[in-house]
């Protein structure tokens, strides 16, 4: 047995886990980090956040050489596009991030752990090998975070295997399919379908309730699946996949579902992506012996603070569920290593947390949509500015989508804003800093917005919202 104590262990090093290592090491607690994989970083840097965005960002360059920039003049006599060296661009990228995170664990002093920890008292975890499952060291903790993120779910307990695979198979193929077929239309289904769509997949989304993305606002919801028809992406909506099967001699999967009218459709395709969301990953943790508790569905329930049925553990990120996005993981680490301290920070603001579908034109979302305000029985106002009267995005030849401003009636403070549109994912931030300090829409349209560029639509929309007017329309 080691003496060594530590003030906090965190196990689990995606964005959650490293980013509460090195805050904690700031503040001068004896940090520790245990993972079990080969490279740090976590889905979001290894399967997730970072190898999907550059794939998206590689085949947005092909896709607009080809499509778009004959509209400003540019010609390519021989343009195409080299698969291996894409998939190798964002290996090089992952290893280089990786190497980033090394290098902040060295340079904060914190002791890195490799191996699966597993709880063997509320302050003592044991390290073990990840394939052997022996025993290596055992570690002392004051505090421990728990953030040990998510894994891909299965559709029925049918395996990933063969033609039926995970985002993590697919951000990794080796070759591009000609036929993708997607089950589960939310984020992660339309980026990597849109990926493979502009590499000549022919790409089908099938989900089993009546729209894609349901959780985002109703209008960017009529404004995606309108570009994703423009792409020739095919959405089957209320289609419940029965059986999906790995044909043997032939290169297909074959997938059975039903209709809502009970009729059976067939569709096949070369690979099936199972993307319909995530489970906790909790396994070998041993949480139930010490005490933890967990959801029916094994997320890990906490309080308020973020602290698990133990008095010293605390979890957070995908593990305990809510948004699984890299950011929320973040901020839910910051605060708890903050409130160990005694810095007392603010909890997190969940209604505060943007998200975004990195589709192309983007789509941003932050705060209520309409349908909530709707639930919520508040009276609301509602300003939507399209960006086809924007100068910049006539300029750039970017003007598909729209911002949406949702404002209190009574009040005027921003209640949500939801954009598709071109640079949505770097505009967001400025509807989260407004709604932080609960801004008006009237505080947002005397601000002076530079001119010109796609952040006017917020003026513009802040104008809808509070006397019903715009200047460009
Ligand atoms: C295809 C895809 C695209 C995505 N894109 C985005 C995006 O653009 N933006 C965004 O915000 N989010 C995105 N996400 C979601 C994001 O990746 C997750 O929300 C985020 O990684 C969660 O962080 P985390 O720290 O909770 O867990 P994770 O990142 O999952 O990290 C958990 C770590 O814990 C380790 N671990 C697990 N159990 C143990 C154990 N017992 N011992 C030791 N180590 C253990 C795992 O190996 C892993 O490294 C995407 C996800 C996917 C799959």
């Amino acid at each position: 047995m080691s003496d060594e104590i530590y003030d906090i262990v965190i196990i689990g090093s995606g964005p959650g886990g490293y980013v509460s290592a090195i805050r904690s090491s700031q503040l001068g607690l004896k940090t520790a980090i245990i993972e079990k994989n080969n490279n740090l970083g976590g889905t979001c840097l290894n399967t997730g956040c970072i190898p999907s965005k550059c794939l998206l960002d590689s085949t947005k360059y092909f896709f607009l050489s080809k499509k778009i920039f004959k509209k400003h003049g540019i010609f390519f006599k021989d343009l195409y596009y080299d698969f291996i060296k894409m998939m190798d661009r964002k290996d090089k990228i992952i290893n280089n991030i990786n190497n980033g995170i090394k290098y902040l664990m060295k340079k904060n002093k914190i002791d890195v752990y490799k191996g699966i920890g597993q709880f063997k008292g509320k302050n003592t975890l044991s390290i073990l090998n990840e394939s052997s499952f022996i025993e290596k060291k055992n570690i002392k903790f004051k505090n421990c975070i728990i953030s040990t993120g998510s894994k891909p779910l299965k559709l029925d307990n049918i395996n990933f295997e063969k033609r039926i695979i995970s985002s993590t198979e697919l951000l990794n193929i080796k070759e591009i399919p000609n036929n993708l077929l997607i089950i589960g239309g939310g984020v992660i289904g339309i980026e990597l379908g849109s990926i493979f769509n502009r590499l000549g997949t022919k790409v089908s989304i099938i989900d089993n309730t009546d729209t894609i993305i349901s959780n985002m606002d109703i209008s960017i919801i009529n404004e995606i699946k309108k570009i994703l028809n423009k792409y020739s992406i095919d959405i089957y909506t209320s289609l419940y996949v029965k059986s999906i099967i790995n044909s043997d001699d032939e290169d297909n999967v074959l997938l059975s579902c039903k209709n809502s009218f009970g009729d059976i459709i067939s569709l096949k395709g070369d690979y099936c992506l199972v993307s319909i969301g995530r489970k906790p990953q909790t396994k070998h943790l041993d949480i139930d012996k010490i005490g933890i508790k967990h959801d029916k569905n094994g997320f890990i329930i906490v309080d308020n603070y973020l602290k698990t049925t133990v008095n010293n553990i605390y979890a957070i990120g995908d593990v305990i569920g809510g948004k699984m996005l890299a950011h929320k993981a973040e901020e839910e680490g910051l605060y708890v290593v903050e409130n160990i301290i005694g810095k007392k920070p603010s909890l997190p603001n969940y209604n505060i947390i943007p998200s975004i579908i990195y589709s192309y034109p983007e789509i941003a979302s932050v705060g209520y949509t309409e349908d909530e305000v709707k639930r919520k029985k508040i009276e609301y106002n509602k300003g939507i500015f399209p960006m086809k009267a924007l100068g910049r995005a006539i300029s750039s030849g970017c003007t598909e989508g729209f911002l949406k401003m949702i404002s209190n009636k009574n009040t005027d403070e921003i209640l949500g804003v939801h954009i598709v549109g071109e640079h949505a994912s770097e505009m967001i931030m400025e509807a989260a800093v407004a709604m932080e300090f609960r801004a008006s829409s009237e505080d947002i349209y005397r601000i002076c917005h530079p001119h010109p560029t796609f952040s006017e639509s917020f003026k513009e929309s802040a104008l809808l919202n509070f006397e019903n007017k715009s200047i460009h329309i």
